[in-house]
């Protein structure tokens, strides 16, 4: 069980992270690979503090080395969900959970328009975890929508375990069925199958954690970067513009620190 765990790797992460080990909480990183922070892009970041002209990747990699340097468990994984169980959180990733008293989102910009009958029929046959759920469709017909890098093993993984898969890369996607999915249409075919993985590199926040407010798909925070939901905190570019790394690394310094005070009144 970590005391707080991070989701996300980017400026705002990271710095949480760091705050975070300062104050002597147990903290891990949960993320995706590190280029999948806008960050990670940026060919020359003129206006960080202390580093002129620096490359975004270089940056990146100087805030990582920190917050590894603080004793933060940075774990590879994409996070499928977050959910309350009791007075902690389960943050799932992969097949695995991670306990934690408080979780702290630092997801950057999700640019995620669901689609049509996705949300309807999640848990019903829409999964976006194969590791999680493939078993539920062994021997069965599955799609699997290939949008985020590690799409392949995941498809992969599902015809190990005895899946029929269809590979489908466009983001022309609708799910049919009434309570269970019944196939999918892409590109205009119809495609008759018992379940379809969606696998983007990143998950609107709402779907994220059930509950969780947002507008514009923006995380709704007060200034202290708490959350609608006790003991869930965000930080950086999901709380909303101006998306720059000053910012992100600010915020994260104080979602870290609201997560120490709700630690401190939950004991
Ligand atoms: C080309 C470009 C140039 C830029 N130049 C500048 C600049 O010069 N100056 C400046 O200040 N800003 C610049 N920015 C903006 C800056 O990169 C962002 O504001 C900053 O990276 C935001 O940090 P963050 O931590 O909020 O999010 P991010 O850096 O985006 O990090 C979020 C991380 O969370 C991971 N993640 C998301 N969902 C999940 C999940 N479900 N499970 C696991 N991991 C997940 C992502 O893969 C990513 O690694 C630039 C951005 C781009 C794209």
């Amino acid at each position: 069980m970590y005391d707080i765990v991070v989701i996300g790797s980017g400026p705002a992460g990271l710095s949480a992270a760091i705050t975070a080990r300062m104050r002597s909480k147990s903290v891990a990183v949960i993320s995706n690979l590190r280029t999948g922070s806008g960050l990670y892009k940026a060919p020359k970041v003129d206006n960080y503090p202390g580093f002129p002209a620096i490359s975004g990747a270089e940056l990146l990699n100087k805030f990582s080395l920190h917050a590894a340097g603080t004793g933060a468990e940075i774990i590879q994984g994409r996070v499928t969900s977050i959910l309350p169980m009791g007075e902690q959180f389960g943050v799932s990733y992969g097949s695995e959970i991670a306990a934690a008293k408080a979780v702290i989102l630092a997801t950057g910009v999700v640019q995620t328009s669901l689609f049509p009958g996705e949300e309807a029929l999640l848990g019903s046959g829409v999964s976006y975890c194969a590791t999680c759920d493939g078993m539920l469709y062994r021997g069965k017909k599955v799609c699997v929508v290939c949008l985020s890098p590690d799409a392949e093993e995941e498809a992969a993984f599902l015809e190990s375990i005895g899946c029929e898969v269809v590979r489908l890369t466009t983001k022309n996607i609708v799910i049919n069925g009434e309570h269970k999915v019944a196939s999918v249409t892409a590109d205009g075919v119809e495609i008759p199958c018992d379940g379809v993985f969606i696998l983007r590199p990143s998950i609107a926040p709402a779907t994220l954690v059930p509950g969780l407010l947002t507008a514009g798909g923006h995380i709704q925070v007060d200034p202290r970067m708490r959350t609608n939901i006790p003991g869930i905190f965000a930080a950086g570019d999901c709380t909303g513009a101006p998306y720059q790394v000053a910012k992100a690394v600010g915020e994260g310094l104080v979602a870290a620190l609201s997560a120490v005070e709700y630690l401190a009144g939950a004991k």
